[in-house]
């Protein structure tokens, strides 16, 4: 039974964008001298703001800018003086975090309530981390004298535009290395008003540089000289063009991609928690999530219990606007990223899956999806192989763990997995056996900044998060 809930919209007003951004360049705002860019809700193809585009020559600026910086008052500091400025950043964005949560809102499509509980917060957390760590670096395991590569390339998508921002700054600046950044082009907005922070933590100027565009821009940032460390965190494809871009270089890299991730069902978990767990797994965040658990195995002994109840659970999954506190699934970020979902939904029916989904009304205008869920889907089906990045879940079956394993390591990717079972040791066994970054037990989707996270084959190498997300951004020996 679904209970009817009155509207409770978020306030938008917490948030005044400008009508238009310009870089954030050596510690101010300058303009950009590509041609600028609309920004829009995804929501509801509002325009929110113009946004510049940075040329090659602004990137060189902002590189400039960095090494100036690097050479100057941050390679200088000591690690303690670092961390304060961490710290302030942190209580900042802390402080600040109703008005970042509904610009993310404004400028992703994702539901308030996740940005506001998740993502915010979460980013805040990384930066609390690694404040930690900045004077405590000849113990993080490194080797005894650790070193900052310099200048870091960071380049990051759109699905989680603040804490992907925070992946990236809040390890490089620990390390005493300075930023050049680069937001993914629909969703800048977050990155601006992050700007506007630091300025507000008064870091010395070029320590950390915002240049907007979109991925010429991001192509300048990889292919710069004075680059020496490259963050790279999106698609496979544009993952391969940067690794081609830098090989043969001096520049070390990390690449966080993509993942088409098993979340696997024995017929002794606990079915109510299960099916919370597999619905976070692929609708949070409408399923554009790298390590959503996008693949489902089930038990062949419960998988019509499982289906069913799954399917009775997203009846009553609120999908709509996201800046009520009520809704769960949100806008899609783009009308590209729509286009993809749905060619891939249309070949999953052609390939002979049977696609389901709750009844629910969309919004007239913005970017939607209804959840979907296919069952029946084969190993060699496009549903099953290929990343579809949005709400739509494809179900799959195994009979004995060895069975699972191998369906579950049937993928080009390898970045996360889910296991559901009473039993210990299966649990321990399975993560074992699963080429995977990150394996979840009986829950799924959880971020911690001390938890190291990254990929195998596809999916991409280093890790980012917790003490392993140091080793990326330092020079020293590996312990
Ligand atoms: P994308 O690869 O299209 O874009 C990512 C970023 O790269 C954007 O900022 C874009 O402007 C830039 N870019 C595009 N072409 C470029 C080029 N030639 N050189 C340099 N930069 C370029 O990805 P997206 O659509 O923004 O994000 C979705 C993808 O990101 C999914 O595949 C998802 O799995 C992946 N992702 C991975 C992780 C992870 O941690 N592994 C996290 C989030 C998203």
């Amino acid at each position: 039974m679904v209970f009817e809930y009155a509207p409770a919209p978020e306030s938008p007003s917490v948030v005044n964008f400008a009508s238009s951004y310009g870089l954030f360049i050596d510690g101010e705002f300058v303009e950009g001298t590509g041609s600028p860019m609309k920004t829009i809700n995804p929501a509801t193809e509002e325009v929110l703001a113009e946004v510049a585009t940075a040329s090659a020559d602004d990137v060189d600026r902002a590189v400039g800018a960095a090494r100036r910086a690097f050479e100057g008052p941050w390679g200088k500091m000591s690690g303690a003086e670092r961390s304060k400025y961490l710290f302030r950043i942190a209580r900042l964005l802390a402080e600040r975090s109703r008005e970042f949560a509904v610009a993310e809102t404004l400028n992703n499509g994702k539901p308030i309530r996740e940005s506001r509980d998740v993502d915010i917060p979460t980013a805040a957390a990384h930066f609390f981390y690694y404040a930690g760590w900045a004077d405590k670096l000849e113990y993080a395991g490194h080797g005894p004298s650790p070193r900052p590569h310099g200048v870091a390339g960071q380049i990051i998508p759109w699905n989680f535009p603040l804490l992907m921002l925070a992946w990236k700054i809040a390890p490089a600046l620990a390390t005493g290395n300075t930023v050049v950044l680069k937001p993914s082009e629909t969703t800048p907005l977050t990155a601006l008003l992050f700007a506007d922070l630091v300025q507000q933590a008064e870091l010395p100027p070029g320590v950390v540089n915002i240049v907007t565009g979109a991925g010429q821009t991001g192509a300048a940032i990889a292919g710069h000289e004075g680059i020496d460390k490259i963050a790279f965190t999106g698609s496979t494809e544009v993952g391969r063009t940067i690794a081609r871009q830098i090989a043969g270089t001096r520049k070390v890299a990390t690449l966080e991609l993509g993942g088409k991730a098993a979340n696997i069902v024995f017929d002794d978990a606990p079915i109510d928690q299960t099916v919370e767990g597999i619905v976070n797994g692929i609708f949070f965040n409408q399923g554009q999530v790298c390590c959503a658990g996008s693949r489902l195995l089930v038990q062949e002994s419960v998988h019509d219990e499982v289906v069913e109840r799954l399917q009775q659970r997203l009846q009553t999954l609120r999908v709509g606007d996201p800046m009520d506190k009520n809704t769960d699934v949100g806008a899609i970020n783009s009308g590209k990223q729509l286009e993809r979902i749905t060619e891939l939904v249309a070949a999953g029916e052609a390939e002979g899956a049977t696609s389901w989904q709750p009844e629910c009304e969309l919004p007239r205008n913005g970017f939607w999806h209804r959840p979907t869920v296919f069952t029946g889907v084969s190993q060699s089906h496009r549903i099953a192989q290929e990343e579809i990045f949005g709400p739509v879940l494809s179900v799959l079956t195994f009979r004995t763990p060895a069975e699972a394993v191998a369906k579950a390591n049937n993928t080009p990717y390898g970045l996360s997995a889910g296991i559901w079972t009473e039993k210990g040791s299966r649990i321990l066994w399975m993560a074992d056996q699963l080429k995977a970054g990150v394996v979840w037990a009986n829950t799924f989707n959880k971020f911690d900044p001390t938890s190291p996270f990254g990929g195998y084959k596809e999916s991409g190498y280093g890790r980012e998060g917790g003490r392993h997300g140091l080793a990326p951004y330092l020079k020293g020996e590996q312990r």
